[in-house]
């Protein structure tokens, strides 16, 4: 049965391989014996490398081991949490925060706990894959609005909201394939209308806008925001997920959420390195600028529209035409993975390019001359 579902995925170019991947400090990324420069790498700042986040890191398993034993429940919530939950809340504004395996088991775990039966839940259609699958966990309703599509938001909201309980809405402060941001003040003016709660996921979005504060600090609403989502897999270099919200919220999350309660605590590690990471971001104002003026350079290069985050897409269509470009950025010294359906709708593979702060202007240069050869802008 699997032999066949696999030859159903290679047929349509849908079969995915695990390809052995070193990192360098400075966007390398060596696969198959070649040496390239990453352009699809999550890893904004380059935090994940820095010395004094890989020192932090070093420390935590000399003090505290390198596992963390247990859920946080039992024995798992070992001293480092408190620092970062703090700072986590702060950087969010609002009055508490819990740290969750990583973003999926957050984004699994929090709807079933605020949503069940006689309640709503809406969504944008092109949530991450982690939020249907929290959506899918609650008992509670789902309906789906038009990607940014507010007119579509509020048509539903206004046919259904009468019908259910609680509402609540999702939503990604940067949507991580397309690389465009949510209309976060329409959200929150239509929340407010509508009596919802709005919940974004924000994992590309910390670090790199509102001064590494956010979507929501960038838009000017971080205080309007009641339930934020993040990771700390991303732009903070390390692993983890998390959630800034009121306390109650984050204490009845600590008491119900399944994947905080029955999954053991992060490696402190991964801890330490997180909030190593924050104090980086909260220092150096220059570097969380980077990342986006070089995707600035290369949309103006290549006459896209101006980048809205550290994400562009090249749509190419197909499945095949997707790889098929991948592979001569390759063969041009670039790692750029295809991004194919599921992750994408049908019909929208896509290269995605990410920018990072370690790209230089040179690299950005040849990326682009690179992008001009695999034809897929003409
Ligand atoms: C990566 C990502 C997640 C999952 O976060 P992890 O910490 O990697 O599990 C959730 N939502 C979005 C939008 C993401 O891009």
């Amino acid at each position: 049965m699997a032999c066949s579902k696999l030859a159903e995925l290679e047929a349509t170019a849908l079969r995915r391989e695990l390809s052995e991947t070193g990192r360098g400090d400075a966007g390398e990324a060596t696969r198959d014996g070649q040496q390239m420069i990453s352009f699809c790498c999550n890893d904004y700042l380059g935090l994940s490398q820095h010395p004094q986040v890989k020192q932090a890191a070093s420390e935590a398993i000399k003090q505290y081991g390198a596992g963390a034993g247990a859920s946080r429940l039992v024995t798992g919530n070992h001293p480092l949490y408190d620092d970062l939950e703090t700072r986590l809340a702060g950087l969010k504004e609002t009055e508490a925060s819990v740290v969750f395996g990583s973003g999926y088991l957050a984004n699994l775990g929090i709807p079933p706990v605020l949503t069940g039966r006689g309640d709503l839940i809406l969504a944008d259609e092109l949530s991450h894959a982690s939020m249907h699958a929290g959506i899918r966990a609650s008992n509670a309703d789902s309906l789906f609005f038009r990607h940014n599509d507010m007119a579509d938001c509020q048509r539903i909201l206004d046919e259904q909201r009468g019908h259910y309980r609680h509402c609540l809405i999702m939503t990604e402060g940067v949507f991580s394939m397309d690389g465009d941001r949510a209309p976060l003040v329409e959200l929150c003016d239509l929340a407010d209308r509508y009596d919802a709660w709005l919940m974004t996921d924000d994992a590309h979005g910390i670090g790199i806008l509102g001064n590494g504060r956010g979507s929501a600090a960038e838009a000017g609403v971080g205080g309007r925001i009641p339930l934020q989502m993040g990771t700390l897999s991303k732009a903070i270099g390390s692993y983890g997920g998390f959630i800034c919200a009121a306390k109650p919220v984050i204490d009845l999350l600590i008491n119900r959420a399944r994947s905080l309660i029955y999954a053991t605590g992060l490696p402190p590690a991964a801890v330490a390195a997180a909030s190593a990471a924050l104090d980086v971001i909260e220092k150096d104002e220059q570097l969380v600028r980077i990342p986006m003026e070089r995707a600035q350079r290369f949309t103006r290069q290549l006459s896209l529209p101006e980048p809205e985050s550290t994400i562009v897409p090249l749509i190419t269509g197909t499945a095949e035409t997707a790889l098929a470009a991948s592979r001569v950025l390759a063969e041009e010294g670039f790692l750029v993975t295809a991004i194919r359906p599921p992750t994408v709708p049908e019909g929208t593979a896509r290269l995605r390019f990410t920018f990072a702060a370690h790209h230089s202007d040179e690299d950005i240069d040849r990326l682009v001359a690179a992008v001009r050869k695999t034809g897929i802008l003409s």
